[in-house]
């Protein structure tokens, strides 16, 4: 297994936060900042987590989890999607879930928890022996 994370985000600031937070342990972090590029970069590369704004310029954050559920690279209907959900309405969480993503964190980013969610996927690469 590899230690490469795909996050799909419109927003700099939280890209550059989680993009130090997750190099800091070790991970390879791939960047998108809208969502049809996110399915491009998912498709062409090996990705072995993917976290999901679920608020994109393009097509939303749904839509890319079912593209991604429904590509013809079949590694991506087995790929942990991590949802990040900007407003906590409860609609959100489980609209999240219903197109397939596995779980799901709201913002703002809380960098322990972030940590916590992607670990319980992809151990991290400065942790294994
Ligand atoms: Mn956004």
């Amino acid at each position: 297994m590899g230690n490469t994370i795909l996050y799909i985000e419109d927003n700099p600031d939280n890209m550059m936060l989680v993009k130090r937070a997750l190099e800091a342990r070790g991970y390879v972090l791939l960047e998108a900042f809208n969502g049809i590029s996110g399915v491009s970069l998912a498709e062409e590369n090996e990705v072995d987590l993917v976290l999901l704004d679920i608020n994109l310029p393009d097509i939303d954050g749904y839509e890319v989890a079912r593209k991604l559920r429904s590509s013809s690279k079949t590694a991506l209907a087995y790929v942990p999607i991590i949802a990040v959900t900007a407003n906590a309405l409860k609609g959100d969480a489980e609209k999240a879930l219903s197109a397939g993503c596995d779980v799901y964190m709201s913002k703002p980013i809380n960098i322990r928890e972030l940590w916590a969610r992607v670990e319980a996927f992809v151990p991290a690469p400065e942790q294994k022996k």
